[in-house]
């Protein structure tokens, strides 16, 4: 990608903390890239101006599709290329971990692709769920494209949508980073799940779902395959997790009959947070088990929606502790309603 020449990322690792903070220069010249203002409402709001928009894009084309569905008429409905402005990079081929000082260090080798749906307005509690399948079909073919690559350890999925949860674009899409290393917050959750099979024999995510259905009280959402849950520990007001209820490792793995389930699941979750809570911006991500070659059978699969309805403030960058100021027993009844 030519863009990449010119924003080359590096990876560096904190020394206390093991954490790897990704250096993306190239990023800070994408639209709004400094801009705070949290509102959606700016001129990229006009699909006139929409990079995404269909004219737009079928004009551009300067990057190449790694994926596009058409649909009968002979139009695209989905396409995905590589991000103008990548956090990790293709044209690194070697990661080159290295010592600065007391430091580690390392290139920035990976993808970083977007995903973007045709209709300008249409989010995912307006799109149909075969329009939804789609997206999730898109999803299992790109991370089956990228997960046997060189150097690619794990592949994040993510929507953002709105301005303060990050969207720089207002046009519906979706982000693909496949990466060289497993985040702390994934390896964190993945070595605590371990630790819980190692001692009890079962699935921690399992055990939590039985509970939590059991109880009735915090689920939002249910069919044959998927639950939807304002989790007992939330960490923000109003957070999402949508839990297959088979113990399922692995999301590549998933069937074309999930799927559809999943896209109900999500139209019914995102519904209720546009409908009920008044159309917050949020970050929906998947968790998954890593494509390091390691197994991970005690891992579950599950999407997360994080509603941004409050900022980080001191206590929470200070200690990492959060602040949650609605149970989540009361904003599953919100939400249900
Ligand atoms: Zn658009
Ligand atoms: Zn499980
Ligand atoms: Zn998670």
């Amino acid at each position: 990608m030519k863009s990449c020449n010119k924003s080359i990322s590096e990876l560096r690792r904190d020394l206390v903390s093991g954490t790897w903070v990704a250096f993306a220069t190239g990023r800070k010249f994408r639209p709004n890239a400094h801009d705070a203002t949290p509102h959606v409402s700016d001129n990229l709001d006009d699909p006139k101006d929409c990079p995404f928009c269909k004219e737009n894009i079928d004009r551009q084309k300067q990057e190449k599709d790694l994926l596009i569905y058409m649909d009968k008429k002979g139009d695209w409905s989905l396409r995905v290329f590589p991000n103008k402005f990548p956090i990790f990079c293709s044209e690194t081929k070697d990661p080159a971990r290295r010592e600065m000082g007391p430091f580690e260090v390392m290139n920035g080798v990976g993808y970083h692709e977007i995903l973007v749906t045709v209709d300008h307005r249409k989010n995912f509690p307006d799109l149909s769920v075969p329009k939804i399948v789609e997206v999730f079909d898109a999803y299992q073919d790109r991370y089956l494209a990228l997960m046997n690559r060189k150097n690619i350890k794990y592949i994040s999925i993510f929507k953002n949508y709105g301005k303060s949860a990050g969207a720089s674009i207002v046009h519906p899409h979706n982000q693909i980073v496949a990466m060289p290393v497993i985040d702390p917050d994934v390896a964190r959750s993945l070595h605590g799940s371990a630790k819980y099979f190692q001692a009890h024999k079962e699935c921690v995510h399992c055990t939590m779902m039985e509970w939590e259905r059991e109880s009735g009280e915090r689920i939002v959402f249910e069919n044959e395959e998927f639950s939807v849950v304002c989790p007992f520990v939330s960490r923000v007001s109003f957070e999402i997790r949508i839990y297959p209820k088979r113990h399922l490792s692995y999301f590549e793995r998933i069937t074309a009959e999930q799927k559809i389930k999943l896209s109900e699941a999500v139209k019914f979750a995102l519904g209720k947070v546009k409908h009920n809570l008044d159309d917050p911006d949020y970050n929906m991500f998947l968790h998954t088990a890593p494509c390091d070659g390691q197994a991970y059978d005690h891992y579950h699969w599950h999407l997360e929606i994080f509603p941004k309805t409050s900022i980080w403030a001191g206590l929470e960058l200070s200690t990492g502790m959060e602040v949650c100021s609605v149970l989540p027993e009361e904003a599953a009844k919100i939400l249900r309603k």
